[in-house]
């Protein structure tokens, strides 16, 4: 049977290498762009969402139309963030992998631009970049850009959105008249009209979907809480999902880490990416969310625009995007490659009308979801539990030889007390933490005890084991400290043997250990004026940083707590020991988090200025803010549509 791909034109090599990667047939904007890209003579302009298969759509075809024995940069792949240019280059490599003398090179903000010279220098036929750093590298004259026949300008949307206009005019400016431009757009704004208008020859256009219409895979949810509850809410949202792979977004990066941290010390498996990462730090979020060593990645909208990874069930705004438009690339992280997603926005009674113009924007229909109850969370953690059990592998010659021991020790119970038993194990913690669980459904218009932004901060595992304080500290593995290191830390500064050291848990941007309460106040003594790589070291006792709502001493759980400064309350109900998820926050090695506030480059805060308009069609000036590598946070050059 002849492969789908071969039929809409593209060659052997190229079939098997999307065979290996499991294609087996095109998606529909693969479907209807690539006969119209193979033709090779025309401009083009396709109106599709993310995850729809768009790398491939103009991938595929260029590669059928590029010389691989000319060593001349042929097609030029513009794209807004360093991690879409990965992306694609990753892409192309996989397609090209059967095609003899393809070479591909990333160019993007952050990374040794020695290399990426080298790669040029050696020979390349399709440069994937990103503006700034695409600007550099001509501005060294260190391309040529005279064979160039193909130009794509992916996400072009976002790239006016992060103020790459002139950019993108200056790095068009060196590419030939005759070139072939292809622009793939989320949405089409008047900008992005203008750019098709002004660098393009009668295109052809194609619309996947209706005009500004979300991924027909993705179902949007919002529930209302107030504003106090709104981590609690995210909360109950992942527990009741127990199978949950989500990207929360948050408006700014301070955000992102404030949620990441939390839910990290609540037990979840999460982290945090945004833009005051460096680039390796940021690697290894995504690496370790891509293996799905990680369940919750917590982001700004910046950090995650054009990711790609497949299989997250949700996308969660646990604050809706000041952008509208930005709600349809948030929503396009969920429901990529013919699976679905759901989309959730937790909002205050206040932003229902917000939920009404987004309903709008993408043609779709919100559903008013209800917060499950404390019981419903049990019931559904149980069953997963119950699942589990059920389907887990069973390691029988490990096992067997303790199965005699096992059966003697349950030789009294019946088959039914063994699993109440079994069952009860986990069940009893979510029991404990959710049996008075209040409801945190907030009908509109009901802002009763509204005070800012941040609700619950969980059970906070603030207690050491017997005899031992635990402590937080503001260094980890992203300092590189493995935990012999830490000891030394604690014991040189702490000026205690580390026969006091109880037991080092080691995370991202913090740590917890614990030291016997006969030494703790030493311990912070010692550590008073402690620096660490210019930074003030701050440990406190695990549980008791006034961030979260409280003042000194442990939380020993019990009843709600409400009070507080800054995050304060929310639920808090286990004893001591903490969070219903317990201590073990989830495989993998967390080294990489939000955090240190070290910036190395490569990311672009702030933005380019410029003014914007909201809807109300005031003018306001961005924040500005450096422009050092591929990527940007916060501020736009372009005008964008504001609430
Ligand atoms: P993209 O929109 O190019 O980022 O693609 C979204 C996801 O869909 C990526 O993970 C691709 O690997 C995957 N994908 C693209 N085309 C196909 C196809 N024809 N069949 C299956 N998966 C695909």
């Amino acid at each position: 049977m002849t492969n789908p791909f071969q039929l809409l034109g593209i060659s052997d090599d190229v079939v098997n290498a999307v065979k290996d990667l499991g294609f087996e047939t095109p998606t529909p904007i693969q479907e209807q762009s690539i006969p119209v890209l193979l033709e090779g003579t025309n401009d083009f302009v396709g109106l599709a969402q993310t995850g729809t298969g768009k790398t491939a759509a103009f991938g595929l075809p260029l590669l059928e139309l590029i010389d691989f024995k000319s060593n001349k940069p042929q097609a030029l792949i513009l794209c807004p963030t360093r991690e879409l240019c990965l992306q694609i280059t990753n892409d192309l490599k996989n397609f090209s992998k059967n095609v003899a003398n393809a070479h591909v090179v990333a160019v993007y903000g952050g990374a040794n631009i020695m290399q990426q010279l080298r790669e040029i220098r050696q020979g390349v036929q399709i440069v994937v970049a990103t503006p700034g750093r695409m600007l550099d590298i001509i501005g060294r004259k260190a391309i040529d850009f005279s064979a160039v026949k193909y130009v794509v300008l992916d996400e072009a949307d976002e790239m006016l959105n992060m103020g790459f206009q002139d950019d993108i005019n200056d790095i068009l400016s060196t590419t030939p008249d005759d070139k072939k431009t292809w622009l793939f757009s989320a949405t089409m704004p008047a900008e992005v009209r203008r750019i098709a208008k002004n660098y393009m020859d009668n295109p052809v256009e194609l619309t996947m979907g209706t005009k500004n219409t979300g991924n027909v895979n993705i179902e949007h949810e919002y529930y209302i809480v107030r504003a106090r509850d709104k981590y609690a809410a995210l909360k109950r949202i992942v527990d009741f999902n127990p199978e949950i792979f989500a990207v929360v977004f948050c408006k700014t990066k301070l955000d992102t880490q404030d949620v990441a941290e939390h839910l990290i010390k609540d037990g979840y498996n999460a982290d945090a990416l945004h833009g005051d990462l460096s680039q390796q730090q940021r690697d290894k979020v995504m690496q370790r969310f891509r293996e799905r060593n990680m369940q919750l990645l917590i982001a700004t909208d910046v950090a995650a625009r054009g990711i790609d990874v497949s299989g997250v069930t949700h996308v969660i705004n646990y604050s809706l995007p000041d952008e509208i438009e930005s709600y349809t690339h948030r929503s396009g992280r969920t429901g990529r490659a013919g699976k679905t997603g759901i989309s959730i926005c937790i909002i205050n009674s206040k932003e229902v009308g917000k939920i009404r113009q987004l309903e709008r924007i993408i043609g779709k229909q919100f559903t008013k979801a209800e917060l499950p109850t404390g019981f419903d969370v049990c019931e559904k953690q149980l069953f997963s539990l119950v699942h589990k059990v059920h389907n887990v592998e069973v390691n029988v010659e490990q096992i067997d030889q303790y199965i005699p021991r096992i059966m003697d020790e349950f030789k009294d119970l019946s088959k039914e007390d063994v699993i109440k038993r079994f069952a009860s194990l986990e069940f009893n913690r979510f029991l404990d933490y959710y049996s008075k669980a209040p409801d945190l459904n907030a009908a509109v218009g009901d802002d009763r005890g509204e005070r800012g932004e941040r609700g619950e901060r969980g059970a906070g595992r603030g207690r050491g084991s017997e005899g031992y304080t635990r402590l937080f500290i503001n260094l980890g593995s992203v300092d590189e400290f493995t935990r012999g290191d830490m000891l030394s830390f604690i014991c040189n500064n702490g000026k205690i043997g580390g026969k006091s050291v109880g037991k080092i848990d080691l995370k991202g941007v913090f740590s917890f250990f614990e030291v016997e309460d006969a030494v703790a106040d030493t311990v912070f003594e010692g550590f008073k004026s402690v620096e660490f790589n210019g930074r003030a070291v701050r440990i406190e006792k695990s549980g008791d940083n006034p961030r979260e709502g409280g003042g000194g001493g442990e939380r020993r759980g019990g009843g709600e707590r409400r009070s507080g400064g800054f995050g304060g309350g929310g639920e808090r109900r286990s004893g001591g020991g903490g969070g219903y998820r317990g201590g073990n926050s989830g495989g993998g090695d967390r080294r990489s988090s939000g955090g240190s506030g070290r910036r190395e480059g490569g990311s672009r805060d702030g933005g380019s200025g410029g003014g914007f308009r909201d809807f109300s069609g005031r003018s306001r000036e961005d924040k500005g803010g450096s422009r050092e590598g591929g990527n940007r946070e916060g501020g736009s050059g372009e005008r964008r549509k504001k609430w």
